[in-house]
């Protein structure tokens, strides 16, 4: 049995040590030149939201003098340390094109050439494509649009009155620093959007999900509000409306994940941060919001997510993907035996936990497989 696990993030190394735990032989390939080229890549400021207990990869955790929430290249540094942990040696800068049905296992078909497996399992992660939503006379705008992929530093983006689309949270970070550097800044807030600070009275957040372990999500949602007011204040007296669903229950239902604040609100608060609703349309520097306020702007900077789409890859494997082409079924066995995917799923628990979690069952069920045929071998 040879397993082939596209993408050497967290999502893939993890499936990739659970793999040979179970003995199956498995291959990494990754289109990039380096393992976490995906976190070296992202803004400078960046550090995990999830602390390090939360993000552990199995069998690796971090060390105690590593600090609550990592810094990204420390974060890519975990990741090359888990690799060589588990002696995984990815085949760097391979990008994959399309995996197929062979006659036997499947087809995989690279820049550098096409190899077979009998297991593939996707893990390229969930930030592959940036999301750019096109307004009306967006073409208009003559200053820079920057998403959040190409965004580093406050020097990468030009300008002194910049608008923040989107209040994830990229967005709330990136706003955040650009604030503290003196730019002008206001955020487009198209929808209610749950905020949880990082910490509570020094306490990581996360924690808090034993509740909906214990409770389920709305439960938790009703026991935490109180907590949460007394440590947020009420939010929409800054203009932050309220979702109807809480954070826990977003989750669960809708795969949207709360703003963990690490000091955003203060910003609004104090007015260094103003609330705008979401964009309607443009005409040059002059952007008009949908309730028809408007206001000039030198630059725009995307917060405005990711959107997978596996299409390219899967889209001549029946059954794999959805119309808008998500995978189907993200950290479980699939419609197509022999094809998993890994770390499509948001939960409460950070993605680096789930990922975790979804490797182990992919290699549980992989494994009853592999079991099955090797039985059936014996028999024949
Ligand atoms: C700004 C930001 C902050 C985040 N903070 C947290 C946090 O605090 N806690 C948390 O738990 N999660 C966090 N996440 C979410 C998640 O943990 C990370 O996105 C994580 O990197 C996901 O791991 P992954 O392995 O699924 O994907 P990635 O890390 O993106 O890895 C995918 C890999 O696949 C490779 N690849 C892609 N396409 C191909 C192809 N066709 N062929 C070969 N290789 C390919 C890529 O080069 C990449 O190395 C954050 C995400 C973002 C964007």
């Amino acid at each position: 049995m040879r397993a082939t696990v596209i993408g050497a993030g967290s999502a893939g190394l993890a499936v990739a040590a659970a793999f040979k735990r179970k003995g199956i032989a498995v291959e990494v390939l990754d289109r990039a030149d380096r393992i976490g080229a995906a976190w070296h890549g992202r803004y400078d400021r960046l550090h995990l939201h999830t602390p390090k207990s939360h993000s552990s990869l199995p069998g690796l955790p971090m060390p105690r003098d590593w600090p609550r929430y990592l810094p990204r290249d420390q974060v890519a540094e975990y990741l090359e340390g888990y690799a060589r942990h588990f002696a995984i040696r990815p085949r760097l800068g391979v990008s994959v094109q399309r995996v197929l049905r062979g006659r036997s296992g499947w087809r995989i078909e690279t820049d550098t050439g096409e190899e077979g497996a009998d297991i593939v399992v996707c893990a390229t992660g969930l930030s592959g494509r940036p999301h750019r939503p096109d307004w009306p006379g967006l073409g208009t705008f003559r200053g820079p649009v920057t998403h959040t992929a190409d965004y580093r530093n406050p020097s990468s983006v030009a300008g002194q009155r910049v608008l923040v689309v989107g209040f994830g949270n990229s967005g709330g970070e990136i706003a955040l620093e650009l604030s503290e550097a003196g730019r002008q800044v206001h955020l487009a807030v198209r929808r209610p959007v749950n905020v949880l600070p990082r910490d509570i009275f020094g306490v990581p957040v996360y924690r808090l999900q034993l509740l909906q372990r214990l409770l389920g999500p709305r439960a938790a949602d009703r026991v935490a509000a109180p907590l949460m007011r007394l440590v947020l204040g009420d939010l929409s007296r800054i203009g932050l409306a309220r979702p109807e669903k809480g954070p826990a229950t977003a989750v669960a239902e809708d795969q949207r994940i709360p703003l963990l604040d690490i000091g955003t609100l203060g910003r609004i608060r104090s007015g260094d941060i103003a609330l705008r609703p979401g964009i309607a349309r443009l005409d040059g520097p002059r952007v008009t919001f949908a309730d028809g306020s408007t206001d000039e702007y030198d630059a725009l900077v995307l917060a405005t997510g990711f959107r997978p789409d596996l299409s390219a890859i899967f889209g001549g494997v029946p059954g794999a993907l959805m119309p808008d082409g998500r995978p189907a079924r993200s950290g479980a066995p699939g419609p197509v035996a022999g094809l998993y995917f890994c770390g499509y799923r948001a939960t409460a628990m950070g993605q680096f936990r789930t990922n975790a979690a979804e490797a182990r069952a992919i290699a549980a069920d992989a494994a009853s497989g592999v079991a099955s045929v090797t039985l059936d071998r014996a028999v024949v």
